[in-house]
């Protein structure tokens, strides 16, 4: 039932937060609606993981995989923070332009109304998580 429930606020969930972020991820502002998801924050498994558009991200694919296993995390402050070890890597430009120059970068795209921007205590919660590595 529950499962159900949240499978309909998926289109509505993606519209909104698209709609909110212009269709560019926070991240690294890539424009292709083909290419993005509206993330969540703090997943949807959780209590606190609604899908609200304060809860949401948009965020490109290789973002988005990177935020869910803590590869990639945001501070409460919407500063992007890549894992200790991939700064440490050398490797393609993926890596070097993707992850590691975006760590301590601010996000490139927020939603221009106030109420629509990531809650901050969403965020800590998901920036808790990244911390402890997953
Ligand atoms: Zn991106």
């Amino acid at each position: 039932m529950a499962e159900t429930k949240r499978r309909l606020h998926q289109p509505v969930f993606r519209a909104t937060v698209m709609r909110a972020y212009e269709t560019r991820c926070t991240v690294c502002a890539l424009g292709h609606g083909e290419l993005l998801d509206a993330a969540h924050i703090v997943p949807d498994s959780n209590e606190a993981g609604i899908a609200s558009v304060n809860n949401g991200l948009a965020l490109c694919k290789i973002h988005h995989a990177a935020y869910d296993v803590n590869i990639l995390g945001i501070t409460p402050e919407l500063i992007v923070e890549i894992r200790k070890d991939l700064l440490d890597e050398i490797d393609g430009p993926m890596l070097q332009h993707g992850l590691k120059e975006r760590h301590g970068q601010k996000l490139m795209v927020l939603p221009p109304t106030r109420s629509e921007r990531p809650d901050r205590d969403l965020l800590a919660i998901s920036y808790e998580r990244f911390l402890s590595g997953g």
